[in-house]
């Protein structure tokens, strides 16, 4: 009997003692609770510290910096597309002017000098010519209409940020003068059916100027039929650049080609690039063993070459 009650105190102290334990362990929660409420009642009052939005904005610019750099490419590679579309219909539109004129060429000067069947009529780099570079010489040209549709902005690269109204030359190749002659040594194809491998003839390619618009036709080479041939860069007595080859596509550029295909063209040779970039490369460094200069001109052979 008493062994009974002694085992029933103690079952009624344990019951107690894990009571109390309860009791305290939500009377601690609530505490911590309203502590915690407390604290955020606190920062909303205060704000950020200068340290804590430091470190915010340093993680904010590490983040920035890594993804602007794939942020521009992705950007780049857009246009790249945009381009090569605007020279697809350039080229259909070259090919439909020969098309409905007995396959001859539109002529790829840009000069006055042949007046009727210029690709595009800026006309001669001389005072008192206010038409070159305007969209008067782009709507004068043979291609707009009815070819191009009256789109001017099909004559604009969206890489090209200069202001010139126009982005793209037609190869010498194509009817680019007006004889069979001249230190480049290229001879001219002047109808399509005269085109031999079209696929490897280039029609129209991305190109630069420092001057109003791009003048003339597009030969980067001094003479194709060089041994050891050297890039061309047409610089004006000014001096100005008037016509280049351009690396704004990601270190490359695009072209057409007379099968009416449009490819980028990615130099592999780091010279071709700068060359292209204005910077310090003169042709004749940029030339020797040049893989891309060696491209340029199989691009640029004409007739018999
Ligand atoms: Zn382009």
């Amino acid at each position: 009997m008493l062994r009974k009650c002694r085992v029933k105190c103690i079952i009624k102290l344990v019951q107690k003692r894990i009571f109390l334990a309860i009791s305290n362990i939500e009377k601690w929660g609530e505490q911590m609770s309203e502590q915690k409420q407390h604290n955020v009642r606190e920062i909303g009052r205060r704000g950020f510290t200068l340290i804590e939005l430091l470190v915010t904005i340093s993680i904010m610019a590490t983040l920035m910096s890594m993804l602007l750099p794939s942020l521009n490419r992705a950007r780049e590679a857009g246009q790249r597309v945009v381009c090569q579309s605007n020279m697809r219909q350039l080229s259909l539109a070259w090919y439909m002017y020969a098309y409905d004129n007995s396959d001859r060429l539109c002529s790829a000067d840009t000069l006055w000098n042949n007046p009727g069947y210029n690709w595009v009529a800026d006309g001669e780099v001389i005072a008192g010519n206010n038409i070159g570079g305007t969209e008067d010489a782009i709507e004068n040209g043979v291609l707009w209409w009815p070819y191009a549709g009256r789109s001017t902005d099909l004559f604009k690269c969206k890489t090209d940020g200069s202001e010139l109204l126009r982005s793209y030359a037609i190869s010498r190749t194509m009817n680019g003068k007006l004889c069979n002659c001249g230190d480049d040594n290229i001879n001219p194809f002047r109808s399509l059916n005269e085109i031999t491998r079209p696929a490897e003839k280039m029609v129209i390619t991305d190109a630069s100027s420092q001057g109003l618009w791009i003048e003339g036709s597009f030969s980067p080479v001094v003479d194709i039929e060089a041994e050891s041939p050297v890039w061309y860069v047409r610089v004006n007595p000014d001096p100005v650049i008037s016509r280049i080859i351009t690396a704004r596509h990601g270190e490359g550029c695009n072209i057409s080609l007379a099968d009416l295909h449009c490819e980028y063209w990615k130099y592999s040779d780091r010279r071709t690039v700068k060359l292209a970039d204005w910077q310090e490369m003169f042709p004749a460094e940029a030339s020797p063993g040049n893989v891309d200069l060696k491209r340029m001109v199989r691009l640029l052979r004409g007739i018999g070459q």
